[in-house]
């Protein structure tokens, strides 16, 4: 026997069964009891860039370290790195939470640690996110003809809806020539000046560069001026370009405006145009039935996405992303090589087909855990309250001579400012966020610093409402 082909004397195995359910105990409770004292700790963290890498060892254990070291260790360094999504106080950016039957879920999708690429890699996983999307589907109100795939993130889902726009237009074969050369057309995009930065960075990663961008203006309530839109089309049609694709949004990342997509959609029905809408935070609160309106003329459009792992507490990453063209994005995406042929191929979804990635973790057992958990009523009565505590908190900012709402408030986010200007909004916010009680963040509107209050943590009471507003009043002096 060669040197090689010996065993080694004593390989180091994973975990018995009994050290599982030991360290799984201690894991659970641990997280039982961060989620029960989640409000104490700071909600953003009070730290500055490299406290945390100073304190992680340079290089790997050569050995194997013990459970408790690691468990130790993530008190004592991880967690102060930690900016708690989870707190109930969390108001910056559009808050992710996470539900413990996500919580659950995930932990369970990591032990199934299953590979959805295709149907036969487990059928569970492929029938489970066809089925919890349809749910999802109805529960927002989209017809049944958009077919549905989960995604990572919004940008991830944009993109892929832009390459199946481009690689849809009929006069060039975008999949055999690419998008260069003398005869390739000049493919233009059209979004407004408030969609998010996903849209810019999908057209840039499909090859379309800057100068294929339209960033349509707003109307006083930052919707896409639709008159604008087609004005753009028909300058860029005499120039020779070749619009392909318009991307709207329900819920704008700034001021959650809802551009008009029923409008939107009659342009692009008569200019053959591809329409992306991008419902990213706000497509949740179509499961209101009193706010349904929000999705009006969405039938309409090409492709939708949504992310539950904003607002239906959901743990990140989930996007639901839906079409009612499966066939161009499969045909963009679709390169099947022999070892990845089934004998199910014709009769089944291959999710693998559908995007750029291969490899797709179980992601559906989380939202499938989340749904039946709440239910649809208890989607509507969390979503309605959250709505409600953004109107009490408008009310509170409109009541103080010193700031002013910056923005009509369709859903739970207020954008508000202090009279005075830029710095003095920017050093309110610097303080509030200081003190670690709660955590807001900022944009620009009408090209003024703005703050930003949103509210969607599935935690979040009236209390954390009114503690905010007394912080944020206080602090401004
Ligand atoms: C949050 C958001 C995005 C980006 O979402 P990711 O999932 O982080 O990529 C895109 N568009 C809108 C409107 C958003 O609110």
């Amino acid at each position: 026997m060669s040197e090689e082909d010996r065993p080694s004397p004593d390989p180091v195995r994973d975990m018995s069964p009994d050290q599982f359910r030991k360290w799984g105990g201690e894991v659970v409770e641990w997280v039982a009891r961060y989620l029960e004292t989640v409000e104490e700790l700071p909600v953003m963290a009070q730290v500055r860039p490299g406290d945390i890498r100073s304190q992680l060892p340079q290089s790997p254990p050569e050995g194997g370290e013990s459970m408790e070291a690691i468990l130790a260790d993530l008190d004592r360094i991880i967690v102060p790195g930690i900016t708690h999504w989870n707190h109930p106080s969390f108001f910056a950016y559009f808050p992710s939470s996470a539900a413990g039957a996500g919580i659950l879920g995930e932990m369970l999708s990591a032990a199934l640690n299953v590979n959805g690429m295709v149907w036969k890699t487990s059928p569970s996983a492929t029938e489970l996110e066809s089925t919890v999307l349809d749910w999802l589907r109805q529960m927002i109100g989209l017809s049944a003809d958009f077919q549905g795939i989960v995604y990572d993130t919004t940008s991830v889902g944009t993109f892929h809806a832009l390459t199946a726009a481009r690689n849809a237009i009929p006069e060039w074969d975008v999949a055999e020539n690419g998008v260069a050369g003398p005869d390739a057309p000049r493919l233009t995009l059209y979004t407004s000046e408030h969609a998010h930065s996903s849209v810019e960075k999908g057209a840039l990663a499909i090859g379309l560069g800057r100068r294929g961008v339209r960033k349509i203006p707003v109307d006083s309530e930052y919707r896409m001026d639709v008159a604008a839109l087609e004005a753009a089309i028909q300058k860029d049609r005499a120039a020779g370009f070749r619009p392909f694709c318009v991307s709207a949004t329900v819920g704008t990342t700034s001021t959650t405006s809802i551009d008009p997509v029923d409008r939107i959609a009659d342009v692009t029905e008569r200019e053959g145009l591809w329409l992306h809408v991008d419902a990213a935070y706000a497509g949740a609160a179509a499961i209101l039935p009193e706010r349904a309106d929000i999705l009006s003329g969405c039938n309409r459009a090409d492709s939708f996405v949504m992310n539950p792992h904003k607002w239906m507490f959901t743990p990140i990453e989930f996007t639901a992303f839906y079409t009612r063209r499966p066939d161009a994005l499969r045909a963009a995406f679709s390169l099947v090589p022999e070892y990845l042929k089934t004998a199910e191929d014709a009769s089944v979804t291959n999710y693998m087909d559908y995007g750029i990635q291969l490899g797709r973790r179980f992601r559906s057992l989380k939202l499938w855990m989340v749904m039946r958990y709440f239910g649809v009523d208890g989607f509507r009565s969390l979503l309605g309250e959250h709505m409600r505590l953004a109107r009490l908190f408008a009310s509170f900012v409109e009541q103080d001579s010193r700031f002013e709402i910056a923005a009509p408030v369709p859903f739970s986010t207020v954008c508000f400012r202090l009279r005075t200007g830029d710095d003095d909004n920017s050093r309110l916010m610097e303080r509030v966020n200081a003190t670690g009680k709660i955590f807001i963040s900022h944009t620009r509107v009408d090209d003024r610093f703005t703050l930003r209050f949103s509210i969607g943590n599935v935690k979040t009471e009236e209390r954390h409402v009114r503690d905010a507003w007394d912080l944020i009043a206080s602090e401004a002096g």
